[in-house]
């Protein structure tokens, strides 16, 4: 068109309407608007083709530019103008509304006269249709495979496959095949092979048959690679859109972190057991289980601290098996063992637990700490494990052991430390062993009475 304008305006003159002629309308006419200057600002459409951009796709030849879209409006008298002050061609992008089908349109303006040299104005109306290069060049750079396909039905009306429509060229490297036109209009559920029976089909065939979207990732291993796929599938109006994203870096990235989380757990896990372990080496005595000597100096001094703070009573009962070398020496060592496990089940079993401790303190001795107990408590407590040992038949082999045991109970005062404490209670233990054994004694100055099993004091 501008070809045949500067031809026509060799000579200098204005360029005439009449180089419209039948040749150029058969190729331009669509796109071709003949206007002419109302006066007014406006401008009245002598001629509109029927793919210019018009007023709703009415015809508007005759009308004035004032009722059709403003935006329009705006193009064909922006465009006017300025070829009229230059009076030249003019070449307008422009850009309508985003509702429109097409919106951005590339129009060439040219002044021009009539026979009678009456102004007007020629405008050639191009929309730049570029969606189509625009979604080619998506699909063809996006990093995903993208594959359009439509069911494939068997006798009975059921989706059993689906027929490639479209794949972009991501998709023919990812299904290794040379390229697109190898896929286009092969089955869909072979185009991917191992992938297919990897499970990713059998979603892809329900999204076809429910027709509802699903999201979902998988994993395929081939002789060659392994890797991971996001899949995003899609229903159409009759078919499916599916998109696959290679995730296999990030995957594997993923499953470094969680395999080094593990080990950092498995670590920390073996760590606490043998922080555990030193602790049970340091702080329990490992025949009985109980807390041994230092672990029951820490623990007591703590609640007896806690006591007389708070002027609480506190009792400590030292206590010792009776003739124990004798148990030894006729039932031998092992069966000693089994005497001193049963002596300390026998004291683990009425603690208030979190409150009382129990504790193997030496060979055959023992001591208890009763926080929150008075002396007649501490006696009655002390006097219960005397009757439940004196009950207790450990057999060995053969042999019935039926071991017996003394205890000196000591109550705290208002300056005790635990030395001090604890010399009471085994003073009143020893008071215990020389008035007889299997007794209990307090440290209450009371005449011991001889032979007799019951409570007397250190
Ligand atoms: P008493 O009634 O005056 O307490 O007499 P006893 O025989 O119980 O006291 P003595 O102190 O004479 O003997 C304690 C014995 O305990 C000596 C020791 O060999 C034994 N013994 C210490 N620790 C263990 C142990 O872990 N296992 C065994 N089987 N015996 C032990
Ligand atoms: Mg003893
Ligand atoms: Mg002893």
């Amino acid at each position: 068109m501008l070809r045949l304008y500067r031809k026509e305006r060799g000579s200098g003159r204005q360029a005439t309407i009449a180089m419209l002629t039948s040749e150029v309308m058969k190729t331009y006419g669509p796109h071709l608007v003949v206007l002419e200057d109302a006066g007014d600002g406006n401008f009245v459409f002598l001629y509109a083709g029927n793919r210019v951009p018009d007023h709703d796709g009415e015809p508007i030849t005759g009308k004035n530019t004032s009722i059709i879209a403003p935006q329009t409006a705006e193009l064909y008298r922006i465009g006017c103008q300025e070829a009229h002050e230059l009076n030249d061609a003019v070449c307008i992008n422009h850009i309508t509304a985003p509702h429109c089908v097409v919106h951005h349109w590339e129009s060439l303006f040219l002044p021009m006269e009539d026979s009678a040299h009456r102004r007007m104005f020629v405008a050639l109306c191009m929309p730049r249709e570029n969606k189509d290069d625009f979604l080619r060049n998506l699909m063809d750079n996006t990093p995903e495979a993208i594959v359009a396909a439509s069911p494939v039905r068997d006798s009975h009306g059921e989706v059993v496959d689906a027929t490639v429509l479209y794949a972009n060229k991501v998709s023919a490297e990812l299904s290794g095949h040379a390229s697109v036109d190898k896929i286009i209009g092969t089955s869909m559920m072979r185009m991917f092979g191992d992938v297919a029976t990897a499970g990713g089909w059998d979603r892809n065939l329900s999204v076809l048959r429910t027709g509802k979207a699903a999201h979902f990732e998988f994993h395929h291993r081939s002789q060659v690679e392994t890797r991971w796929l996001r899949v995003a599938s899609v229903p159409t109006r009759d078919g499916l859109l599916a998109s696959f994203h290679d995730i296999t870096d990030q995957k594997r990235a993923q499953l470094e972190l969680e395999h080094q989380k593990k080990m950092l757990m498995d670590e920390m896990e073996q760590r606490r057991g043998l922080e555990q372990e030193l602790w049970a080496l340091a702080h329990l005595d490992p025949l009985t289980s109980l807390p041994n000597r230092r672990a029951f100096r820490d623990s007591a001094m703590v609640k007896l601290a806690e006591s007389q703070t708070a002027h609480r009573p506190l009792a400590v009962i030292s206590l010792d098996i009776d003739h124990f070398k004798h148990i030894n020496d006729a039932y031998g060592h092992g069966a000693g063992d089994t005497v001193l496990r049963r002596v300390a089940d026998v004291l683990k079993a009425p603690l208030r637990p979190n409150t009382d401790m129990a504790a193997r303190v030496g060979g055959e001795e023992f001591a208890v700490v009763l926080p929150d107990t008075d002396i007649d408590s501490a006696i009655a407590f002390a006097e219960k494990l005397r009757r439940r040992i004196e009950q207790t038949v450990v057999v060995v082999g053969e042999h019935e052991i039926r071991p017996t045991i003394s205890l000196g109970v000591a109550m705290n005062r208002k300056s005790t430390n635990l030395d001090e404490l604890m010399d009471r209670s085994d003073r009143a233990l020893y008071t215990a062993k020389r008035t007889g054994r299997n007794k209990v004694c307090t440290e209450v100055d009371v005449q011991p009475k001889a032979g007799d099993n019951s409570i007397v004091a250190a």
